[in-house]
């Protein structure tokens, strides 16, 4: 499988490495689209949040908590988690990742 983001979990893809436990990684997105722009990402390869399986829930409940845990982190009270599911929605990697961004002001609803 060509899979970056599985890349940056095994090490052969660089990347900024913010935050790690058994199950998650976190890193700096390549193109940053607010002062601070995470990636939070299942090590698992889970393609799109619908192509997540109910055995995933523990997996799904450590990436909302990673989200928790930066924000702790980087002292960050004011933040926006999205996951872009699918091409229409703008997904363009194929492994499930939630942006965390923060440092500015988002527009609602999202555009
Ligand atoms: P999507 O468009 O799928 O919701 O988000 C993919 C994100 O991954 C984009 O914000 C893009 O900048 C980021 N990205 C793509 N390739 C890489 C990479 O190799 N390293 C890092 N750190 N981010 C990447
Ligand atoms: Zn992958």
């Amino acid at each position: 499988m060509n899979c970056i983001f599985c890349g940056i979990v095994s090490g052969e893809v660089k990347s900024q490495i913010v935050y790690e436990n058994d199950d998650v990684l976190a890193f700096k997105d390549l193109n940053p689209q607010a002062p601070t722009h995470l990636l939070i990402i299942p090590k698992k390869h889970i393609s799109r949040l619908a192509e997540s399986q109910d055995g995933d829930a523990e997996i799904l409940g450590k990436v909302l908590l990673a989200a928790r845990d930066l924000a702790k982190k980087f002292d960050i009270k004011d933040f926006r988690l999205v996951t872009n599911n699918g091409k229409g929605a703008g997904q363009t990697v194929d492994h499930l990742h939630f942006h965390f961004m923060a440092g500015r002001r988002f527009l609602w609803p999202a555009g």
